[in-house]
C-alpha cells in the first residue's frame, strides 16, 4: 500500500517536474543540473547531521554532496534512513575536519563522522579501478580492494544504478545527474550504469541489490540489467560470507522481504545465499513458517516498528534445526543435548556461505533453546520460562510455530493465557505433572589416593 502511495506521490510530482525541467535545467560537464525549483526536494527530510557534514567540508574548501540512496529517496519524497556523503577530500583530510570521526574499512576506506548518535558516512570520490593506485581485482573480475580516488564524474560511473548516481549539494540545493537517473526514476526503472555483465562480474552483490531495490522502491529492473542475472547467479559463491550477510540483512529488513525472496527464487539467486533456506522452502511446512515470519517482519517494518534480526534468522533456519534435532534424538542423544548439537551444526553449516554475526547467533540459540521448555506445562517450570530474559522472543517464535501448523494452536493460546493470568489463576492452569521425579544421585566423593590428585585449596 505504501509503495502504491509513494508511486502515486512520485508520479504526480513527475508530471509537474518534467514541465519545469525544460526551462530550469542546464548541463554541468557531462551532468544535468537540476535546480531546487525543478526537483522540489523537501529539505526537512534531510538530517541536520548530513547538512552539517556537507557544510563543514565545503567551508574547508572541498566539494561535498549527499549521494546515493538518500538522494533517490528524497526525490521520491520520503525520508532516507541513512545519508552518505561524497567528497573530493581524502579520508585523512575528512578526519582532520571533524573532531568526532574515524577512518574505517580496508576494501573501501571511508570516514564515519559522528553527530550525537547519528553516523554519516563520508567517502572520497572513487576513480576507475584500472587506474594506478590501491586497487585489486580477482581473476573472476571481482574487485577486491578499491581505494583509487578520482573525480566526481568518475565516481558517478562507478555507482551501481542510474538512480543511485545522483549528487545533491544541500548548500546550493542542486542535483547533478550524470546518467539520466532522474528520468529513469520517473519511468520507474532501475538501470545499471555501463555494461551489466561487467558490472555484475566486478561485484556480484549488485545482483542482490537489483532485486532488493526493485522490490523496495517498486521499480522495474530494466531489461538489459535484468537479462544476465540468472546466468551469472553462481558468481555469488565467490563473495565473502560477511558481505552477503550485510546485504541479506538489508533485504530482510527492507519491509519487502516476502517479495524480495520471491524474486530471488524466481531468478535462482537464492542457491548461493541461504543453502539451508533453500531446503526449507522446498518443504511445505518449512515454507509456511518462513513466509509467515517474513510477512510478520514486513508488517512490523512498514508500521515503523523495529525488528530483531536474530529472531528472523532463527526462523529462517528453524526447520533445518528441527531436522538435525530429530536425527540426534534418533541416535539416542537426550532431548536438550540433541537440540544443542543440532543448533551448532546448522549455524556452522550456514556460516560457510553467509556468516551470521556472533552477536545474533547467541540470541538465536537462546530462542531455539527455549522451545522445548514451552512444551512443559506442569510444576514450577512454566513460571521459570516467564522470567527468562528472552521470553518474549521465545513466545513469539512459539506462536509462529503454532500458526504454521507445526504445533497445535492450543499450546500457543495456553501460553498467551498463562502470561496474562494472575498468580492464582496460573496455578489452576498447570497440567498434571506426569514426568517422573528424578532420583538424585548422591555424589559420593572418592577417597583421595596417592599423590596424583592436585587441589588448589
Ligand atoms: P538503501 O536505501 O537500502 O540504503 P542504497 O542505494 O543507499 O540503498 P547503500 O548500501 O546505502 O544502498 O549504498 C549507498 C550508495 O553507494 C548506493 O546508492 C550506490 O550509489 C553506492 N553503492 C552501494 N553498493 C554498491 C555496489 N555494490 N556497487 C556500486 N555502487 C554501490
Ligand atoms: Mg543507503
Amino acid at each position: 500500500m505504501i509503495k502504491k502511495f509513494l508511486q502515486k506521490v512520485f508520479n504526480k510530482k513527475t508530471k509537474a517536474q518534467i514541465a519545469i525541467n525544460q526551462a530550469d535545467n542546464s548541463q554541468v560537464g557531462s551532468a544535468k543540473r537540476i535546480t531546487a525549483k525543478a526537483h522540489k526536494i523537501n529539505k526537512n527530510l534531510i538530517s541536520s547531521a548530513a547538512l552539517k557534514t556537507c557544510e563543514g567540508l565545503q567551508k574547508a574548501g572541498f566539494e561535498a554532496f549527499i549521494v546515493g540512496g538518500a538522494v533517490r529517496d528524497l526525490l521520491m519524497n520520503y525520508k532516507p534512513k541513512d545519508f552518505d556523503i561524497a567528497t573530493d577530500a581524502t579520508p585523512e583530510e575528512v578526519y582532520k575536519i571533524f573532531r568526532r570521526s574515524r577512518i574505517i574499512g580496508r576494501r573501501f576506506r571511508l570516514v564515519h563522522v559522528l553527530w550525537g548518535n547519528e553516523t554519516i558516512e563520508v567517502s572520497t570520490f572513487r576513480g576507475h579501478h584500472q587506474a594506478d593506485g590501491d586497487g585489486q581485482t580477482a581473476d573472476s573480475g571481482r574487485i577486491i580492494r578499491d581505494n583509487i580516488f578520482g573525480s566526481l564524474e568518475e565516481d558517478a560511473v562507478r555507482r551501481d544504478f542510474t538512480a543511485n548516481a545522483l549528487y545533491y549539494n544541500p548548500v546550493n540545493e542542486e542535483v547533478l545527474d550524470f546518467h539520466n537517473g532522474v528520468a529513469d526514476l520517473h519511468a520507474n526503472l532501475l538501470r545499471m550504469i555501463g555494461d551489466p555483465v561487467t558490472r555484475y562480474q566486478e561485484d556480484p552483490v549488485r545482483m542482490l541489490r537489483a532485486v532488493r531495490l526493485s522490490a523496495k522502491l517498486g521499480l522495474k529492473i530494466e531489461a538489459k540489467t535484468q537479462a544476465p542475472i540468472q546466468k551469472l547467479a553462481d558468481l555469488l559463491q565467490d563473495v565473502p560470507p560477511s558481505r552477503l550477510f550485510d546485504e541479506m540483512l538489508k533485504l530482510f529488513l527492507s519491509g519487502h522481504a516476502v517479495e524480495s525472496i520471491g524474486a530471488l527464487r524466481a531468478q535462482h539467486l537464492h542457491h548461493g545465499l541461504l543453502p539451508l533456506l533453500d531446503v526449507v522452502l522446498e518443504q511445505p511446512l518449512g515454507e509456511r513458517f518462513v513466509m509467515l515470519a517474513l510477512k510478520n517482519t514486513d508488517d512490523r517494518i512498514l508500521a515503523g516498528k523495529s525488528s530483531n534480526p536474530s529472531f528472523l534468522f532463527a526462523t529462517l533456519l528453524w526447520h533445518e534445526v528441527l531436522k538435525a534435532w530429530e536425527i540426534y534424538k534418533a541416535q539416542g542423544h537426550n532431548l536438550i543435548p540433541a537440540l544443542h548439537m543440532a543448533m551448532n551444526e546448522i549455524i556452522d553449516a550456514q556460516a560457510k556461505k553467509l556468516a551470521i554475526h556472533n552477536r545474533f547467533t547467541a540470541t538465536m540459540k537462546e530462542i531455539w533453546g527455549m522451545q522445548p521448555r514451552f512444551e512443559q506445562r506442569a510444576g514450577k517450570r512454566p513460571f521459570a520460562v516467564l522470567t527468562h530474559p528472552r521470553y518474549r522472543a521465545g513466545y513469539d517464535f512459539l506462536l509462529l510455530r503454532c500458526e504454521s501448523g507445526e504445533l497445535p494452536m492450543e499450546l500457543g493460546n495456553w501460553w498467551t493465557d498463562f502470561a496474562d493470568a494472575s498468580g492464582e489463576a496460573r496455578t489452576t492452569m498447570l497440567l498434571p505433572d506426569t514426568v517422573p521425579k528424578k532420583r538424585r544421585k548422591r555424589n559420593r566423593k572418592k577417597p583421595v589416593t596417592g599423590t596424583d590428585s592436585v587441589t588448589h585449596e
